[in-house]
């Protein structure tokens, strides 16, 4: 991951071991195994490729953490002395030997959600008498808690989506006469040129398709007097920006029953914003959003939960959703993205990227969330 070049990242890795050890103990997990997936890298600054040579971190609660890496990926990993030690292993060797070894007697293992089936498969038959849940059992409420450092680089991707949400509302990148797929790639080109590594999805819905809401943006031709659903988002040294803006194209501007749609969506992501303060359950901030669009006679229209929660994955916990009853501490960071969409007509999306704080919801994105007629 290219995010880990200063000095204090070995001292911020060390914290969030410490954290995860603690909770190791909770849960009564006597050893994680990492392998793909957003653990690894949040815990040793080192992403594994998604190969089919194991890459593996073996952190046992009892004992020092050794990072078993295939030998020709061993120069990539930056070395934390303290953290874990490194364990190349050579073409020849056996890899899933190798970690069964490294685990040894220890019966209760956590394995990353997104380890491949071949390797827990492997891992099954060697370790017989283990016994295995996800590793995000141990790791998502810890990982959902951003620190210092996770925030500053969420602010600044959110603040570099930010810079191209704006030109969208200002009429800097042409709709009228292009399609879709034009616009989502113009919007990626500008994601990359405000500074992320690595575009994740722009989605671009016009007209009809903006009554979908994860669209994929295609062949149509976006026209004068349309709604326009544009949601997108990268990644900038390891974090996550995503960010969703909706414009009507035209200058004579909505018909009016778009405009009652877009000032009740409006006025419920804002109430959402507001709501989200430490202390709220995640299923309030969901119910906040949903009571004014259901007031506001689009109840049934609002067809997904208002938000995910946001890092080094673009969907983690905290999910802001009827049903989860966690409530919102100082550091989660999640979006606030309620929808209305009236199938065959048109729809709309606001998001922003939100911060839980004591001083009060740290909205991420500050672009504008009024109506923008653009006549580009
Ligand atoms: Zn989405
Ligand atoms: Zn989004
Ligand atoms: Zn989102």
């Amino acid at each position: 991951m290219e995010a880990v070049t200063d000095p204090s990242v070995g001292d911020a890795l060390a914290a969030r071991a410490a954290r995860v050890r603690d909770a190791m103990q909770q849960v009564g997990v006597d050893a994680l195994l990492l392998s793909l997936g957003a653990d690894l890298p949040w815990l040793t600054g080192y992403t594994a490729m998604p190969l089919e040579r194991l890459t593996m971190l073996v952190l046992p609660a009892d004992g020092d953490a050794t990072l078993v890496v295939p030998g020709l990926e061993a120069p990539r990993v930056a070395e934390h002395p303290g953290l874990f030690s490194v364990l190349p292993w050579a073409e020849t060797d056996d890899p899933v030997a190798i970690v069964a070894g490294l685990v040894g007697r220890r019966v209760t293992l956590g394995i990353s959600d997104r380890c491949w089936a071949t390797f827990l498969l492997q891992l099954q038959a060697r370790l017989p008498e283990a016994s295995w849940l996800a590793a995000s059992t141990v790791t998502s409420p810890i990982r959902a808690v951003k620190d210092a450092a996770e925030i500053a680089a969420l602010r600044r991707a959110g603040a570099a989506a930010d810079r191209v949400a704006a030109q969208l509302v200002a009429g800097e990148i042409p709709l009228i006469g292009r399609t879709e797929a034009e616009v989502s790639a113009d919007i990626g080109r500008r994601l990359r040129a405000e500074g992320h590594d690595k575009v994740n999805f722009a989605i671009v819905g016009s007209g009809p398709n903006s009554a979908s809401p994860h669209h994929e943006a295609g062949r149509r031709v976006i026209g004068a007097g349309e709604s326009v659903v544009c949601d997108f988002g990268g990644t900038m040294a390891g974090y996550c920006s995503d960010i969703t803006r909706t414009v009507w194209t035209g200058g004579a501007g909505p018909a009016s029953q778009f405009r009652d749609l877009y000032a009740v969506l409006q006025a419920a992501q804002a109430a959402a914003v507001d709501g989200a303060t430490v202390g709220t359950p995640c299923e309030d901030v969901d119910g906040i959003a949903r009571r004014i669009i259901s007031d506001g006679g689009y109840g049934d229209a609002f067809i997904h939960r208002t938000g995910h929660g946001i890092g080094l994955e673009e969907h983690e916990d905290p999910y802001l959703v009827g049903g989860n009853c966690t409530a919102l501490v100082p550091g989660h960071a999640f979006s606030i993205e309620p929808g209305i969409y009236l199938a065959g007509e048109y729809g709309a999306r606001i998001e922003d990227i939100v911060v839980a704080a004591d001083a009060g919801p740290d909205a991420l994105n500050a672009v504008d969330h009024d109506l923008a007629v653009v006549d580009a």
